[in-house]
């Protein structure tokens, strides 16, 4: 049996809004971009939107429209996706990295504290700090919306795997992605809902909603200038219109979508849950996930080297799967340019070196999952 990675769920709904888009004349800047962003705005919780061709674009958009620029400090998470961390290179801004939560593995908000200090007191000011709500499970805003205020510091909620989660504190219940001056989530084909490439940054200020309006199209004024009046540098961040309908037919199915990928997620803790040597996914108790990958982490005992070779064999038996992440200051031109050695970030590296990804998406059958316990259970 092969079983994947991960599959989109697309349907005929899907399908025939590509093709309606595909029988007009507006295949970029049409009626089909609002409609996706007043989709995700709304699903969100959030004033403003703005789709652009990827998350990393969204992240990049933010970062300007925020200022932050040559030689700012920035704290974020060495355990995620590069680009969260690129975003700042892209602008000449220094990410310094903070470890992480061993449960949530999620910035921890008091190690973001003390670095603050030491900062500090080496006469240096941090100017924002980026969270990623990793795997879909939300970092934890409370306190980080504390810190940002006291530190009077930019909040990025950098929700590109969390989309449909949710946070309580308080009382109080919010969508990922609404946390914080903004956030983005991303829509490549492995993500919970896609449009073949794209992102969407979701705000609540108007200055940051403009600047990013602007800026994906090359520094245009959004209003009353000609096409050539350029005002800013900017770019060609553009999402097509064939793009925003397939996002928004996807908008339409996300609870449903959703409610796939819990059913899924549900029925592989209940076959692993007895699995010596494996710890299943954390959620904190005031956290709705929203399921983007199903990460198991082996037990202690196991090495790198037994992790590489349970997923060797896991490939070669047909279970696709993977080792998210490689830790970001593992990559050679972060330690060469910040000079990051392994070691710095103990937390983040103990559980980078025993994470598996198994297969997972809406589709995934029971039938599959069956197969992918057993080849797992049977490799360990
Ligand atoms: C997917 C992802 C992104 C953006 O990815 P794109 O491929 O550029 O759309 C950014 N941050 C995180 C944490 C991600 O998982």
């Amino acid at each position: 049996m092969q079983v994947p990675l991960s599959s989109p769920d697309i349907t005929e709904l899907e399908k025939n809004a590509v093709l309606e888009v595909l029988n007009t004349a507006q295949l970029s800047l049409g009626p089909k971009l609002p409609a996706f962003e007043q989709a995700v705005a709304a699903y969100t919780g959030v004033k403003y939107a703005v789709a652009v061709n990827s998350g990393t674009s969204a992240l990049h958009l933010i970062v300007r429209a925020l200022g932050i620029g040559e030689g700012d400090l920035v704290i974020t998470t060495p355990f995620s996706f590069i680009a969260s961390s690129n975003c700042f290179l892209f602008e000449k801004a220094i990410p310094v990295f903070v470890d992480i939560e061993p449960q949530t593995y999620n910035l921890d908000p008091v190690k973001v504290k003390t670095k603050i200090k030491e900062l500090k007191e080496q006469g240096q000011k941090v100017k924002a700090i980026l969270a990623v709500d990793v795997f879909g499970h939300p970092a934890d805003w409370a306190e980080l919306e504390k810190i940002a205020q006291e530190e009077d510091l930019f909040l990025i909620d950098d929700s590109c795997e969390a989309i449909g989660a949710s946070y309580t504190s308080q009382g109080q219940t919010k969508k990922a992605g609404s946390f914080g001056d903004a956030g983005c989530f991303a829509f490549y084909p492995n993500k919970q809902i896609t449009t073949g490439e794209g992102g969407i940054i979701t705000t609540n200020k108007q200055n940051i909603y403009d600047l990013a309006l602007s800026m994906r199209n090359q520094g245009r004024a959004v209003m009353g200038s000609a096409w050539l009046g350029h005002e800013r540098l900017g770019y060609n961040y553009r999402l097509s219109d064939i793009n925003c309908a397939l996002g928004l037919a996807q908008m339409q199915r996300l609870p449903e979508i959703l409610a796939k990928r819990q059913k899924v997620a549900n029925y592989y803790l209940e076959q692993l849950q007895d699995v010596p040597g494996l710890n299943l996914p954390y959620i904190a108790p005031n956290v709705e996930i929203s399921w983007f990958v199903f990460v198991v982490r082996l037990a202690d005992q196991y090495t790198q080297q037994d992790r590489d070779q349970i997923m060797q064999k896991l490939r070669t038996q047909g279970v696709q799967c993977n080792n998210y992440f490689v830790p970001i200051h593992y990559q050679p031109f972060y330690q060469q340019l910040f000079g990051y050695q392994e070691g710095d970030f103990p937390i983040t590296e103990q559980i980078a070196q025993r994470t598996i990804a198994l297969p997972f998406f809406s589709n995934l059958t029971n039938a599959q999952i069956d197969y992918v316990v057993a080849t797992l259970k049977n490799a360990l």
